[in-house]
């Protein structure tokens, strides 16, 4: 078809994250040397996850775990269970870790990993031996020192409890601080569950203010309504914002007047959809993209909003919890229009922060209370939103641009002063 040739872009997200990266490498004038170490992961490992399944035949899944960078720390990111998981993807996503991390001065490399699975159409039992053979595999190369994992797209403090006994039981010792994102119960952090979400208001909360807006009475529509989304929709209508369209992978919902959130998340919890719900218009799920509204949050995944909808797209303001989901053609749309878009290595860098905070917990076995884990977030939020909204302007270029040359510089000066081995 003609408009799909039109609109023919780039969307191998590896692809897109060397893109990325490469803009901010000009402005930072790296050498082709340089450029090369920071671009290419240091290890990926690919493992066959043999899983005997509840009707007693076995089936091979296909897992990875990639670390990108470790200049500034361990490897530091989630798992993702998910049928359209890659190679490429989970190096971009580990990428993405990388300069999340450096955004945030906090002390770790980049790192994901990822299964080919459908997680909807498997048991708990095969959901928990998958979790723990696929933990096995990867045990060489994980630890508190060098790799940490912790949830991703469809998984959650449950999966990180059985990695966390996985690799308890292979080591002979309890191994708290091998994941984050655990149950409170054990190890885990206050505040973990939603700190995704928080850290994103606080940044959309700096983002009003730059563009002179007021999130309460702001009209916002969310991509997405997992962890990330279905937090962050609640949020913000706790700060007085007016959620007009929400969406999961089948439906979306739409209400000129707002939704109630808290009647969302209980309809979601007991039928498993969004499907249903009394007093809204359903929609296609992707045409919450392009709804009229002030705030637009992509809380799913990577590729969202691409040269085929960008055109389309009102919001003023967009933080994007999700990870790469939108592509750099994209980006220079938005800019032209004026659009302030918070990018994911900042908007979603809450549940990162808040793993950093879990794994210092978890050495020191001494724990925090939620008011000062959410206090310590939003300070750290605030910091690295001005340094990254200070650089885009110094630089005179878009937040994206600005957080990805304050990261970069970061890390490569890291790797100027460690040297390249032997
Ligand atoms: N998966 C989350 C992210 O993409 C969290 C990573 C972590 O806490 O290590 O940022």
């Amino acid at each position: 078809m003609a408009t799909k040739q039109a609109f023919q872009e780039q969307l191998n997200p590896f692809e897109i994250a060397k893109q990325q990266f490469n803009i901010a490498a000009d402005y930072l004038d790296l050498d082709p040397s340089m450029r090369h170490v920071l671009e290419t992961p240091k290890r990926q490992l690919i493992v066959s996850i043999p899983v005997k399944m509840d009707g007693g035949d076995v089936q091979v899944f296909e897992g990875y775990r990639v670390q990108h960078n470790v200049a500034r720390g361990p490897a530091k990111g989630g798992i993702r269970y998910h049928p359209n998981v890659s190679l490429d993807e989970v190096k971009a996503l580990a990428t993405w870790m990388t300069w999340k991390c450096a955004t945030l001065g906090i002390p770790y490399g980049g790192g994901k990993g990822g299964v080919i699975c459908d997680p909807k159409r498997m048991s708990k039992d095969e959901l928990e031996r998958l979790t723990r053979r696929y933990a096995f595999e990867i045990a060489p190369i994980i630890g508190p020192d060098r790799d940490i994992p912790a949830p991703d797209v469809y998984t959650d403090e449950q999966t990180m409890a059985w990695i966390m006994d996985t690799i308890s039981m292979v080591r002979g010792h309890t191994e708290l601080g091998v994941v984050t994102g655990k149950p409170i119960s054990l190890g885990g952090s206050l505040g973990r569950n939603e700190a995704t979400a928080r850290g994103c208001l606080y940044a959309l909360r700096e983002a009003c203010k730059v563009k002179g807006m007021s999130l309460q009475g702001s009209r916002v529509s969310v991509h997405g309504f997992g962890n990330a989304g279905a937090n962050i929709a609640r949020l913000v209508a706790e700060d007085g914002a007016r959620v007009v369209a929400i969406c999961d992978s089948k439906i979306g919902l739409y209400a000129e007047g707002g939704i109630d959130i808290q009647e969302a998340l209980r309809h979601k919890a007991k039928t498993k959809c969004l499907a249903g719900m009394r007093g809204v218009k359903e929609i296609p799920s992707d045409d919450v993209l392009t709804v009229d509204c002030d705030i637009l949050l992509p809380s799913a995944l990577e590729n969202a909003i691409t040269l085929a909808n960008v055109g389309k797209v009102k919001a003023r303001i967009i933080a994007e919890l999700a990870n790469g989901p939108t592509t750099p053609g994209s980006d220079r749309v938005l800019a032209d229009n004026g659009v302030f878009l918070v990018p994911d290595i900042l908007a979603n860098a809450g549940g990162v922060t808040v793993s950093y905070y879990e794994w210092v917990q978890d050495q020191y076995s001494f724990f925090w209370s939620e008011s000062h884990i959410n206090e310590t977030l939003e300070q750290a939020m605030r910091v690295a939103f001005k340094s990254v909204h200070e650089t885009a302007q110094r630089y005179d270029t878009d937040m994206r641009t600005g957080a990805y040359i304050l990261a970069v510089d970061r890390v490569a000066e890291a790797t100027r002063v460690r040297g390249i081995f032997p």
